[in-house]
């Protein structure tokens, strides 16, 4: 399976990280070897200084398609969850300096948690969503502040990349992204459901 990633997909997070809003959507991938699941702790890498937080909404693909169009996108994917897509900020800023990749800041070991997941139908039209570390909520977001729509996003990234079952897609993180360190607990709400509870080690 992978993990694709939308990256700016809220305006307020584009503008908190003096990143221009995209145009089209931008994503990146992430190997199956960055997934955490089962609420396991998240270790601490030894190469960064500043691991970030970005929670986001998860669509787990449910069929197989290439070249989707945005009006059947809807058809590819059953359940949505919640994840923290890792970042190290650090090591992403000398990436970003130098016009370079940024595998190294974003698709390392353990850089993918993920929650349970619920069936789409089960859901709001405008979906809220929340993280708590230490309790404390750090980043709110709902789907209708979206620069790009889940459909639109499937039908985009099947352009690029055919999409398996299994694969999930991250769709993108609101405002407040903000360091983590060792002993926080984040916990992560689809609406008020708690999906995502981890510690960091
Ligand atoms: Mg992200």
């Amino acid at each position: 399976m992978k993990i694709i990633c939308i990256g700016r997909n809220y305006a307020e997070h584009a503008k908190e990280m003096n990143a221009a809003v995209p145009t089209e959507p931008v994503f990146f991938l992430k190997p199956d070897t960055a997934l955490i699941k089962d609420n396991q702790p998240f270790y601490y890498p030894d190469f960064s200084k500043e691991i970030h937080h970005e929670v986001e909404l998860v669509l787990k693909i449910s069929k197989a398609g290439k070249n989707i169009e945005q009006e059947f996108a809807h058809k590819y994917y059953e359940e949505i969850g919640i994840g923290i897509d890792f970042t190290a900020r650090d090591i992403q800023a000398k990436c970003k300096e130098k016009g370079l990749p940024w595998e190294k800041a974003k698709a390392f070991d353990g850089s993918a948690p993920v929650g349970s997941f619920i069936n789409k139908k089960e859901l709001p039209a405008s979906i809220g969503f929340h993280l708590n570390v230490n309790g404390k909520t750090v980043q709110k977001g709902n789907t209708k502040d979206l620069l790009f729509s889940f459909d639109a996003v499937v039908a985009y990234v099947s352009k690029f990349f055919t999409l398996k079952t299994g694969d999930l897609i991250y769709t993108g993180t609101p405002e407040g992204v903000g360091p983590v360190a060792i002993g926080d607990r984040l916990e992560a709400y689809l609406e008020e459901q708690k999906l995502l509870s981890f510690e960091i080690r």
